[in-house]
């Protein structure tokens, strides 16, 4: 396993950091029931899009659990290396 050449620093190590934050989402707002969504998926509310019924009540509920369960599922680990 190779070595560092040289300690980086404390300064390196926040200089680089500083382009790791998270940027916010875009929401958009559900023309037919008003609640926030994300841009170019059906609301989860209603299952409208684009002013259009594309989901029935049966995959809207699925739809909204499986939202849940993504959110409860732990986030997945940076695995890029250089
Ligand atoms: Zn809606």
């Amino acid at each position: 396993m190779s070595v560092p050449a040289q300690r980086r620093t404390a300064a390196h190590r926040r200089r680089r950091q500083s382009h790791n934050a998270l940027k916010h989402k875009s929401l958009t707002t559900c023309d037919k029931c008003g609640t926030k969504k994300l841009p170019h998926i059906a609301c989860a509310v209603c299952g409208t899009y684009r002013g259009r019924q594309v989901l029935t009540a049966a995959s809207v509920r699925q739809a909204r659990n499986a939202k849940k369960t993504t959110a409860a599922r732990p986030a997945k680990k940076e695995t890029e290396r250089k």
